[in-house]
């Protein structure tokens, strides 16, 4: 049976906290990882969380809780996931576009290292030769993913060495005495289709004789999950058959082991988010009725920012008919989280809750137009705890310089 919270649990929440509020689910997180490691069982994959998805220390501490690994995007994500208790070897640092000296700062703390620029490979080898093994993150120029802006394997994207300039890398290898270790491609996200995975794994097939040293091949994360009532996500069972079809094609052709790692983001932490927010006012323009809430993009950005779809209910009022609801916000600017939505017939007071606000959801927010962000609870074992607390004034003022 799937994990949820009830309706009556989530009122409860918003009365005792307030909102706009995060709630997150434990169990719910661990259903889903427990999905992923039955997928991969034949396979015996490793998983990495993308932390950038959610970073509060209790959601990383509950992951390494359940065995998982750990994927960071900057060096403060692997000191983060230091603090939460996860071991270095369990740690990956896939970023791009960074300096230099984060990737050193990476090799001090003895983490798991992909490079995705030739400049930066090259100061890598200059520095460290083979004395440290290293992951190459390539562009394989295939585009998938939900949108162009979550697309980052095609070939107008920044991400990953393009997988043209392969000579270019191995004169690099060559020259320096490389010791890689890894690939890497993450083709961007909400990938539904497996054959994409496929097809990555089809240039790993290729590229694996070039370098003699190479234990992981890296499909990067970006596993749909379901957004809409009836829609389905990636079948990572399917998934996880295939890539041990892979792995021991591998092992056939060039007599040796390799691991295949993933970084799943969203598939871990999306679902066992909601977002409550509160309807401020009603306002009923021609054929449109806005409902306007506590928030905006400040608190969830990606329905403006990559037209991301959340399913929203009105919890306060859930037996009454529906009708269509514009849903906005309180901030000065557009703010549209969904337009002629059906909504349970919405009074001013009401409870509005976003679905699916694990993943990219307080992470992406701000303090816009000087509002808090919202609070934090995580629901554990049917308790819940806050696990950040709501901005206070003082919040807004902390890190400016009263020079005036
Ligand atoms: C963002 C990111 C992920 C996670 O993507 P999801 O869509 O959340 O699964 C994994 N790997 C890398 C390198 C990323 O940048």
């Amino acid at each position: 049976m799937s994990q949820s919270l009830s309706n009556e649990q989530l009122i409860g929440i918003a009365n005792e906290y307030g909102t706009p509020v995060y709630v997150y689910h434990a169990e719910k997180i661990t259903e889903q990882y427990q999905k992923l490691q039955q997928a991969f069982k034949q396979s015996n994959a490793k998983i990495f969380y993308a932390s950038k998805a959610l970073t509060n220390i209790n959601i990383l501490k509950h992951i390494r809780s359940l065995g998982c690994n750990i994927d960071c995007s900057s060096v403060n994500e692997i000191h983060l996931a230091i603090r939460a208790g996860f071991e270095p070897a369990s740690i990956l640092y896939t970023s791009n576009g960074i300096a230099f000296s984060e990737i050193e700062e990476a090799v001090s703390l003895g983490v798991n290292v992909n490079i995705d620029s030739l400049s930066n490979l090259e100061k890598f080898g200059k520095k460290f030769g083979h004395s440290y093994p290293v992951g190459i993150r390539l562009r394989p120029n295939i585009m998938a993913g939900g949108n162009l802006k979550i697309s980052t394997g095609h070939e107008k994207s920044k991400f990953g060495i393009p997988i043209e300039q392969i000579d270019k890398i191995l004169a690099l290898v060559q020259e320096n005495n490389l010791f890689i270790c890894g690939l890497h491609v993450h083709t961007g996200s909400e990938i539904k289709d497996v054959s994409v995975f496929m097809q990555v794994a089809d240039i790993f097939f290729e590229l694996a004789p070039h370098f003699p040293e190479l234990s992981y091949l890296d499909l990067g994360g970006g596993f749909k999950v379901p957004y809409q009532e009836g829609e389905t996500g990636t079948d990572v069972s399917l998934l996880g058959e295939k890539v041990a079809g892979v792995l021991n094609k591998l092992k056939e052709t060039y007599k040796r082991d390799f691991e295949a790692w993933f970084e799943p983001g969203k598939f871990l932490v999306s679902e066992a988010g909601y977002f409550i927010t509160e309807v401020n006012v009603l306002k009923q323009s021609g054929s449109i009725i806005f409902a306007g809430v506590n928030s905006g993009f400040n608190h969830l950005i990606r329905p403006m920012f990559y037209e991301a779809y959340h399913r929203i209910q009105n919890i306060s009022n859930p037996n009454a008919p529906t009708q269509l609801y514009t849903i906005t916000g309180n901030i000065c600017e557009t703010d549209t989280f969904a337009s002629d939505r059906a909504l349970n017939e919405v009074r001013e007071g009401d409870r509005l809750v976003f679905y699916n606000a694990g993943a990219y959801g307080f992470e992406m927010g701000s303090n816009y137009n000087a509002r808090f962000k919202p609070a934090q609870v995580l629901v554990s074992k049917g308790k819940s705890h806050l696990i950040g607390r709501r901005d206070i004034f003082e919040d807004l003022l902390r890190n400016q310089v009263e020079v005036l």
